[in-house]
């Protein structure tokens, strides 16, 4: 037999023959005794308290444990009724047990007269304490069970695995089988030095304390040695990746700030660049200016001016002799930055057209031809920018615009459009918790526009509940009476999206009694219309044709009406907070007041609660992405479910920024004295790295 090890199939493990592994793979991915060892407990539970029987009480949410014997035991009732009754009693009392199904196999296991250790949940049926389907075990004076273990280890199961014997129980012998195994002999995984330095206890121990704790304490101790060594390995692959891209491509030299871009600044610029929007252009100047590729995400919010960035940021290229392109994911948001580009620079500024789904072939023909020349210097588009036909004479910048709506394959195919890769600048307008950003975006370069351009004032939110509506209209009717134009949205989730465009309906019916013709237009856009209809109705709202915009969430993103001052939302609470801020970022973009208004139904969760409030208490999305990732954690956030990094088994992006930093930090750090591993004291980073080929770079931003 060959040596035993960690990478060792669970087969090799006693008490697992390959049925068992077979489900074990299947039910949990367990494969080898290492994948085993990493399933953690979820919960523990203290065995060493014993209840008396005339203490239970069937309120007790928590299982109890009692000592006592088993006096009898029999078959009660008819076929599907049939079950097994026992009576169980202790020197205070007796309670009953009972088990519906294997009656049979408990019958025959279970030995009437002797002393037991039951585990379970107490109930109360008929004035009659009980606990079904009780955990049983024989109970031996001085045994070394786990029974008495003050924090016994609770694992995750499921229904197939307690069939093969697998139940949480089960699933602790095999945890013993295996520390008993290896127990002391496991090897150190990371460098000593690292262990020293941030104060953790070994691999062994942490993997014996995290399955068998001795107190609270110790489990602490493991969590932190475990959590550490997962976000440290994710920030070693991530910072390797990212040293490898600097030290494999080359850059695109920006050598000089040229005639296009000063003229621009001094003479075109309509407003004064917050400090915010200067420091982000200059530090693009700086990273294109180094002879490595520029990989950098600028976070701003909504509203914040990320588009004049870019914008200098393409002419920067251009005064280098590079073409640059930036890409939106929708048509109507490449519309806008087209629109708003051609009005901040003069048409025989530089060429800049615009290329979507709907260009015809005879504007396409012409694109093609002078990109491929070289006349056109900017080119603004959706994904149709990224199709094989379009072809670059030199394109040296990409922009992208709301990030996250692209797919990861779509970003990488812009980076094979020139022989050297364009430099990447990545634009979101959700802003991303620090902790995230660090491991999605952990590779990129992150600028922060954390900075409103001045004189904007601050969204006014309310939330009504719906004894305010007729308030709600009042309001309505005093803002349209000013001039100002009013969204009112509703939600559209997918599972449910015959009920929706009903509400959507109703609500658009009720509209038109209270904002009747001639005097109120209203105009209607969701997801079901064809795409003219739904161009045709959001231009007469931009044109202020309609006061009014009834709307589901397609509006979300981008569109852009100075002069839309309110925006209504109904059912906010079915919302969720990266949404709603999205949403009430649609206002607050001219110079007037704005306002939002979150409608709700009486009834709310605690969640909801929170919600609605946040959306009331601030408008920093920053802030906001911070309460999102705390209630629904990081799995769920837009955008980052492609993304394999966030599978973590034991550190939690919303609760563990401190030992985030730390362990990111100590990898900076790492590189920074031994960029290429070749301490001997580094060895063990030099295998995991080169086990694990590097993640390719469109796989993970
Ligand atoms: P976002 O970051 O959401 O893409 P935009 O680039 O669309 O924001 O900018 C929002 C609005 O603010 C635009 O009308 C833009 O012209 C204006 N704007 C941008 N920067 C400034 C500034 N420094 N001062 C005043 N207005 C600005
Ligand atoms: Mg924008």
């Amino acid at each position: 037999m060959p040596q035993i090890n960690l990478k060792s199939p669970i087969t090799y493990l006693k008490g697992v023959g390959p049925i068992k592994a077979e489900v074990l793979q299947k039910e949990l991915g367990l494969f080898t005794i290492e994948d085993l060892m990493g399933h953690y407990p979820f919960r523990y539970i203290d065995r060493t308290k014993f209840h008396k029987i005339n203490q239970l009480n069937p309120n007790d949410l928590a299982f109890s444990q009692v000592l006592g014997r088993l006096i009898s035991l029999q078959e009660v009732g008819e076929k599907k009724a049939k079950r097994l009754v026992a009576e169980f009693r202790d020197d205070t009392g007796s309670i009953e047990l009972v088990w519906f199904q294997s009656l049979a196999w408990i019958k025959k296991s279970l030995q009437i007269g002797s002393a037991y250790i039951i585990f379970g949940k107490v109930s109360e049926f008929n004035g009659k304490l009980s606990i079904t389907h009780p955990e049983m075990e024989l109970f031996q004076k001085n045994s070394k069970t786990t029974g008495n273990l003050s924090m016994q280890p609770v694992y995750s199961s499921t229904e197939k695995l307690k069939k093969f014997n697998l139940d949480s129980k089960g699933i602790m012998q095999l945890q013993l089988n295996a520390l008993e195994l290896f127990g002391k002999n496991l090897q150190e995984t990371l460098p000593k030095y690292i262990v020293q330095e941030h104060k953790l206890i070994s691999y062994a121990d942490a993997l014996l304390s995290i399955h068998f704790p001795e107190n609270q304490l110790d489990l602490n101790q493991a969590i932190k040695r475990l959590k550490f060594e997962e976000l440290f390995w994710i920030q070693l692959r991530i910072l390797n990746n990212k040293q490898l891209n600097t030290q494999k491509y080359k850059g695109h030299l920006f050598t000089q700030v040229g005639e296009k871009f000063n003229h621009f600044y001094s003479n075109l610029l309509p407003f004064p660049l917050t400090n915010a929007q200067k420091r982000v252009v200059k530090e693009v100047r700086m990273d294109t200016n180094t002879g490595a590729q520029m990989n950098r995400l600028i976070q701003g919010d909504v509203g914040s001016g990320k588009t004049v960035v870019a914008l200098m940021s393409m002419l920067l290229a251009v005064d280098n002799g590079f073409q640059a392109c930036m890409m939106a994911p929708t048509e109507i948001l490449a519309q806008q930055h087209y629109a708003s580009i051609q009005h901040l620079i003069p048409e025989d500024f530089c060429t800049v057209k615009l290329l979507t789904g709907s260009s015809t072939t005879k504007q396409r023909r012409v694109i093609h031809e002078e990109l491929e020349n070289g006349k056109l210097s900017i080119l603004i588009g959706t994904h149709a920018l990224i199709e094989d036909k379009v072809k670059f004479k030199n394109i040296g910048l990409v922009v992208i615009d709301e990030q996250h709506r692209f797919g990861v394959e779509q970003r990488s195919k812009l980076w094979r459009k020139n022989v050297i890769p364009p430099h990447m600048l990545v634009m979101t307008a959700t802003p991303i918790p620090r902790t995230l950003a660090m491991t999605l975006y952990g590779d990129l370069d992150i600028s922060i526009i954390d900075e409103m351009p001045a004189g904007r004032k601050p969204i006014k939110t309310v939330h009504f509940f719906e004894s305010s509506r007729l308030r709600m209209f009042g309001f309505m009717r005093e803002e349209i009476a000013k001039g100002r134009q009013v969204y009112v949205v509703y939600p559209l989730i997918k599972e449910s999206e015959k009920l929706d465009l009903l509400y959507l309906e109703a609500g658009l019916e009720f509209l038109q009694r209270e904002f009747p013709l001639p005097d109120y237009f209203i105009s209607i856009v969701h997801g079901k219309m064809p795409a003219k209809d739904k161009d045709f109705e959001m231009q007469r709202f931009i044109k202020g044709q309609t006061q009014i915009m009834v709307a589901t969430t397609v509006i979300e993103v981008g569109v852009n009406v100075p002069n839309a001052s309110v925006m209504i939302i109904e059912n906010a609470e079915r919302f969720g907070l990266s949404q709603l801020h999205q949403l009430r970022g649609r206002v607050g973009r001219g110079a007037e007041q704005s306002y939002c208004i979150l409608m709700s139904g009486n009834k709310l969760s605690k969640e909801g609660k929170k919600r609605l409030k946040t959306m009331v208490d601030t408008n920093d999305g920053f802030e906001i992405a911070e309460v999102d990732l705390q209630l629904r954690g990081p799995g769920d956030l837009s955008g980052t479910q492609q993304s394999g990094v966030l599978e973590m088994k034991i550190a939690n992006l919303a609760s563990d920024q401190a030992l985030l930093s730390e362990a990111r930090q100590a990898v900076i750090h790492l590189f920074e004295v031994d960029p290429n591993l070749l301490a001997t004291k580094n060895v063990l980073l030099k295998e995991f790295l080169s086990q694990r080929s590097a993640i390719s770079w469109d796989k993970i931003s």
